[in-house]
């Protein structure tokens, strides 16, 4: 389910187009402005970018350019939304570093059409210029990169957190209020897993400075076996339980996610062990 960054000032179309993706099924997060969102680029590592151009603050070429500069951010694509039909602004958006570039008023098929043509070369291997979105697994020769690895954890935290939110908002209204209580606690876990995974790997004090994996192993795992465990008993609690349930479904997708992390945490410290000294 890859997630989407729609930058965008003006309400109305923010709130038109995040409701239309999520119907789509990504994963959608918001930014009102420019600062806003190089900020939520940063911390959230998502798949896509649609990035309004003309943004109160800064403008969404020069929120490009800085994303584009920081090497954090710099392998997410960017596609430009305009409401100018000024011939100027299309390559504008390209040399700001843009991969793509629409116009309004959104046309939605061909928008999605954009979006899917890019994430799509995206996860095809090779074709994402210096950092493929390669298992974890298989760089085992290689230095294990900060930016990247925290990109590929990052993803299933945002999952986790985004339904963990979701089923504590529908647990009241499906007699499920008892288990609000755990639903936070799991979501509460995941914010605490990325809180130290930032601090691990973005804040190290020199570039070549080697990434602590044993801090990293120990920030990850136990949580993330308590969500896990979490998971099972909100599972055996359910009363009816029917593989059609959208509620399992989700609690399911926490714990296929929480396991995603455990494995990745595993790959990279036996990677690491391989290497010669
Ligand atoms: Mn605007």
């Amino acid at each position: 389910m890859p997630r989407i960054l729609l930058v965008e000032d003006n309400e109305m179309n923010r709130d038109m187009l995040s409701r239309r993706l999520r119907r789509k099924g990504f994963i959608v997060s918001i930014a009102t402005d420019g600062p806003q969102g190089i900020d939520a680029a940063r911390t959230d590592s998502p798949d896509l970018i649609l990035m309004d151009l003309s943004l109160p603050g800064i403008d969404g070429w020069q929120a490009t350019r800085q994303l584009k500069a920081d090497p954090i951010t710099q392998s997410i694509p960017i596609i430009a939304l305009t409401a100018h039909a000024m011939a100027g602004d299309r390559e504008r958006a390209f040399e700001a570093g843009c991969d793509d570039y629409d116009m309004k008023p959104i046309d939605f098929a061909r928008l999605l059409a954009k979006i899917e043509a890019i994430l799509g070369s995206v996860n095809s291997p090779g074709s994402r210029s210096e950092q493929p979105a390669e298992e974890v697994g298989s760089r085992a020769q290689s230095r294990i990169q900060p930016g990247q690895l925290r990109h590929d954890l990052i993803g299933p935290i945002v999952r986790i957190i985004g339904y963990s939110e979701l089923l504590t908002e529908d647990a009241p209204a499906l007699g499920r209020g008892d288990q609000v209580e755990s639903l936070n606690a799991i979501g509460a876990l995941a914010h605490e897993i990325r809180r130290t995974i930032d601090g691990i790997l973005l804040n190290r004090t020199e570039p070549d400075q080697p990434i602590d994996l044993e801090a990293l192993a120990s920030s990850v795992l136990t949580p993330a076996h308590v969500i896990i465990h979490t998971c099972e008993s909100l599972r055996e609690d359910l009363p009816e339980l029917t593989e059609s349930d959208g509620f399992i479904e989700d609690l399911d997708r926490i714990r296929i996610d929480a396991l995603l992390l455990i494995r990745m945490i595993w790959q990279v410290s036996s990677d690491r062990n391989r290497l010669p000294g």
